[in-house]
């Protein structure tokens, strides 16, 4: 049994004070176990832990929501849209709008018109379909058929 360097807090100590990984070469976390709790702690950690179990769509409602709600910021709207919304919008629209492409996320009114970042508010089109929208006013959503509930 041989000890092994924890890269974090550079001591080398021995096997049993390193949590056991069976998917590590070693059969070891490669912290040692008063690292990895202090990693526990830390919020980062938790926020990757919880990204990490989520569907590919979920984390990528994720990032849209995260997104719009930076954006609005930046025009002093404080209110925000959750995951949920975003995946309800989603669910409503099941593709881009105007090209039946990719998921994204559209205010339909530009939050730089005075648009409000609420789910009322929301289309999905994709990245390359939102990019060439701009700061018009277009609403795909009258297509639909059945409106959102
Ligand atoms: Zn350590
Ligand atoms: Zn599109």
């Amino acid at each position: 049994m041989q000890d092994k360097l924890c890269p974090k807090c550079k001591k080398i100590k021995p096997r049993s004070k390193f949590w056991k990984d069976r998917r590590r070469a070693d059969g070891l976390q490669s912290y040692c176990i008063s690292c990895q709790k202090n990693r526990y702690k830390t919020e980062d950690y938790r926020s990757w832990q919880r990204d990490r179990t989520l569907s590919p769509v979920h984390k990528q409602a994720l990032n849209a929501a995260r997104f719009a709600n930076k954006r609005a910021k930046e025009y002093g709207i404080n209110r925000k849209i959750s995951v949920h919304a975003v995946l309800a919008v989603w669910e409503r629209d099941k593709a881009c709008l105007k090209c039946g492409g990719g998921l994204g996320l559209d205010h339909v009114v530009p939050l730089s018109r005075g648009g409000l970042n609420i789910l009322e508010n929301l289309q999905t089109l994709c990245s390359k379909c939102n990019s060439s929208k701009m700061q018009k006013i277009r609403d795909y959503r009258e297509r639909q058929t059945t409106p959102l509930s």
